[in-house]
């Protein structure tokens, strides 16, 4: 497999999983994280096509990677993927494990809690990690370009200023792989919403042909400098799923086929009041 490492990024290579790791994140020790890579690494899990193998291989997966990061599967809580903007303040109460698509119909998922461990998943759209240590707060969201167009990275960042008192300024935002301006191409619709949407940022849109190229990272890394977000604290992989599709999960150039990238964050500690099945 092609080692992805780079100035941000540590690329974890092991025999039954892989995933890169932010250097940044790495400083503390009291955060466990990951994205995982590689075409042989989906962490699809299918609940409710009837072919339970696929479940259970992806189960498996997310085992492999709590017990390579050193935390425990049964603090897990995934959200969904419905391309919405909407965030959950995930509760110690919560049932754990937690891997029931229907139930959490957010794309971003925040917590303050310690053993909780915060799953999207993605191939293509963007994942993006969120930390506070000030207040102690993590925060894991999916922002595909609906979600980037419906500001979703904005309304987390809001939750957590509004529920948990964090501070914009302590706030650090960590962008995982996805597609970027050299790939994410798109017709004349979505263009016009962009266009229309975040016409004050420059340098986010570039035609092509018949085609234009969105910079969906850019525009969410404006958003979170207008919130006042440090831009010293944004921490981007710059890593593109289509430029790297040998060795990473990319809706775009695997097709239907294509397999599930999985982003975990989570504070280390003992959880609350962990529910054990
Ligand atoms: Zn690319």
């Amino acid at each position: 497999m092609q080692n992805l490492s780079n100035k941000n990024m540590i690329h974890v290579i092991k025999d039954n999983i892989s995933y890169l790791q932010f250097r940044k994140l790495l400083e503390y020790p009291e955060i466990a994280h990951a994205y995982t890579v590689g075409l042989d690494n989906n962490l699809r899990t299918v609940v409710n096509s009837g072919v339970t193998s696929n479940y259970d291989n992806g189960i498996n997966k997310y085992k492999i990677l709590c017990d390579d990061l050193g935390i425990d599967f049964n603090g897990c809580v995934r959200a969904s993927l419905n391309h919405t903007p909407d965030i959950k303040i995930i509760p110690a109460d919560i049932d754990m494990p937690f891997f029931d698509n229907d139930r959490i119909r957010h794309d971003g998922i925040i917590t303050n809690e310690k053993g909780i461990n915060l799953i999207t998943n993605s191939a293509d759209c963007i994942t993006l990690f969120l930390y506070d240590k000030e207040k102690g707060v993590i925060g894991n969201i999916h922002s595909g370009w609906k979600g980037t167009y419906n500001k979703i990275l904005e309304n987390a960042l809001k939750n957590m200023h509004e529920y948990y008192g964090c501070n914009y300024r302590d706030i650090m935002i960590f962008i995982c792989p996805s597609i970027r301006y050299c790939h994410f191409e798109v017709d004349y619709d979505v263009f016009e919403l962009f266009d229309t949407r975040f016409r004050e940022y420059s340098n986010i849109i570039r035609k092509k042909g018949n085609k234009w190229h969105i910079d969906t990272v850019l525009i969410n890394k404006y958003m979170s400098l207008d919130l006042g977000v440090k831009e010293d604290n944004i921490y981007d992989s710059e890593i593109c799923t289509v430029c790297n599709k040998d060795t990473i999960n990319s809706y775009r150039a695997h097709g239907k086929s294509f397999g599930l990238n999985a982003g975990i964050i989570g504070m280390r500690g003992k959880v609350r009041c962990l529910k054990k099945n």
